[in-house]
């Protein structure tokens, strides 16, 4: 034991104190721990909106870290910098043996960490850092041939193969709350005004509440709906899924928490949402395996496709005023809220593409500066999907129907009411193309087209015809 010893805990994607693999080592070795969360001004800087709801969340999630450290006499060390430099000078100034935290898997984040490692060794001290944010992670899961899994289907049996022969994989890290380092933190962040520092605006009441409780809360209703999962997910108005992204994305709630309550396969909606959880894993294995994915087409042939870009069209989409009902109701509620169903994800990230004609990156980077759940590899990963042009993709010719889609997930228009009020007169079924009516149809809606509400900025059928031909440039 070295109970004299000082250790730093960097907190990142994983803000929880409950079954948090590295700082449970921490506290297995014997040491005083020192929870330590840094601002990244490299992350940062490159976020324009000043208002960006997700460093709330951020703020709120550490702010009820603090508070159950303070019940313990303890606090959450915060900095702002590049935590190349914050994390080797806080560990020399507060003479901590050693350093421990779990691996994030995206390229910025291996390089940064490998960083820090270095930079750690220049000061002798120690480091240590740990597989938390997955079950399997990189290498963990390959062929027989040792090589990453390139269809999703044959991954997901070794997968579950895996965890069969190392059900330990789910054991939970035990967190001793007595272990921490007691100390009076005058730059807390209840202390100490973080988010001016840090030159954010901080939110009242979002949508997407931080916390682990918030992530609990969520857990608890939805698994008294679990069994139902298959059968409600694609509905966007009937809330069958768990909405917890955002909480796995930031780590309130490990993913051994979440495997957990569907490992067994009870019933075919616990299996599938087991599914998801295990595309989760996929994306995060093919960004770490082949990380030219952030930049570029999984298949190389794609990135040769010549999209017409078309700035009009793409700010019309961003803002919801495509005239194509089911999109511009998603794109609205990504807007306002920062989340989106993944049906509604699928919908508008193949319309953007595929009808549109826009270049997938585009696209997926509106996401990523909107969605509450942004991750690098799922995001990535959903977008290749849907453009073609990924690992295990729709086929090219696979073109979702947005007016059929629409009819069949959304067959009484309560979605697209919530976001579109004004399309709220049209009847069920003329609400999810609401430009086919006749004039009449449109008084009695109180919604003139091209008025009230945008006509289709393109048309349908034509634009799936040149997106063959598009495609076919390059087969
Ligand atoms: C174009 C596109 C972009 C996407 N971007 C993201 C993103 O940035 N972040 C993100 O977490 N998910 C992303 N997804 C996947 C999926 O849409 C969301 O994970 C899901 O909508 C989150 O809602 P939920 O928590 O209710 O999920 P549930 O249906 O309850 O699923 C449980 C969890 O499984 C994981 N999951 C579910 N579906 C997928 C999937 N297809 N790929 C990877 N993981 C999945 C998520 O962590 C999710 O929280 C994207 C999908 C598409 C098509």
């Amino acid at each position: 034991m070295k109970s004299s010893n000082k250790a730093l805990v960097w907190f990142r994607r994983d803000l929880r104190l409950e079954d948090h693999t590295a700082l449970a080592a921490a506290i297995a070795q014997g040491y005083e721990v020192i929870p330590v969360f840094v601002f990244d001004k490299i992350i940062l800087d490159k976020i324009k909106d000043k208002k960006d709801l997700r460093l709330t969340f951020i703020y709120d999630s550490l702010k009820e870290i603090e508070e159950e450290l303070i019940s313990h006499g303890s606090s959450l060390t915060i900095l702002y910098g590049d935590p190349c430099t914050e994390i080797p000078n806080i560990a020399k100034e507060l003479k901590a043996q050693k350093v421990f935290f779990n691996r994030d898997y995206e390229p910025y984040a291996i390089t940064r960490d490998n960083n820090v490692i270095n930079e750690l060794k220049k000061l002798n001290i120690d480091v240590e850092n740990f597989r938390d944010h997955v079950i399997f992670e990189g290498k963990d899961v390959v062929k027989n041939d040792g090589t990453p899994y390139k269809v999703f289907t044959p991954y997901s049996r070794a997968w579950l193969a895996r965890l069969q022969q190392n059900p330990q994989r789910l054991k939970k890290f035990k967190v001793t709350k007595s272990s921490f380092h007691i100390f009076n933190n005058k730059l807390s962040i209840s202390n100490f005004d973080w988010m001016n520092r840090i030159g954010f605006q901080y939110t009242e009441n979002i949508f997407v509440k931080g916390g682990r409780s918030e992530a609990l809360a969520r857990l608890k209703k939805f698994k008294t709906k679990i069994y139902d999962y298959n059968h409600l997910r694609d509905f966007p108005s009937r809330e069958g899924t768990s909405n917890i992204s955002p909480y796995i994305r930031f780590g309130l709630i490990s993913i051994r928490e979440l495997v957990d309550i569907c490992a067994e396969g009870k019933n075919s909606g616990e299996k599938s949402w087991l599914n998801e959880l295990i595309w989760r894993e996929f994306y995060q294995m093919i960004l770490f395996n082949f990380p030219k994915v952030e930049k570029a087409a999984f298949k190389d042939e794609y990135n040769d496709i010549q999209w017409p870009t078309d700035n009009k069209i793409i700010e019309k989409w961003k803002l919801g005023e495509t005239g194509v009902p089911i999109v511009d109701a998603a794109m609205r509620e990504l807007y306002l809220y920062g989340t989106m169903p993944n049906r509604l994800r699928m919908i508008v990230a193949s319309y953007f593409c595929k009808i549109m004609l826009q270049d997938w990156k585009v696209g997926e980077q509106y996401f990523a500066d909107k969605l509450m759940d942004f991750d690098l590899a799922a995001n990535n990963g959903g977008w290749q999907w849907s453009s073609s042009t990924g690992c295990d993709a729709a086929p090219y010719f696979r073109i979702f129907n947005p007016y059929a889609q629409s009819k069949k997930f959304d067959a009484d228009g309560e979605y697209i009411r919530r976001f579109c009020p004004e399309l709220s007169h049209f009847s069920n079924k003329d609400i999810h193309a609401p430009h086919e009516c006749d004039l009449l149809k449109q008084i009695e809606a109180k919604c003139k087209i091209g008025e009230d509400y945008p006509s289709p900025i393109v048309n349908y059928a034509v634009r799936r015809e040149e997106c063959l031909k598009l495609y076919k440039t390059i087969k």
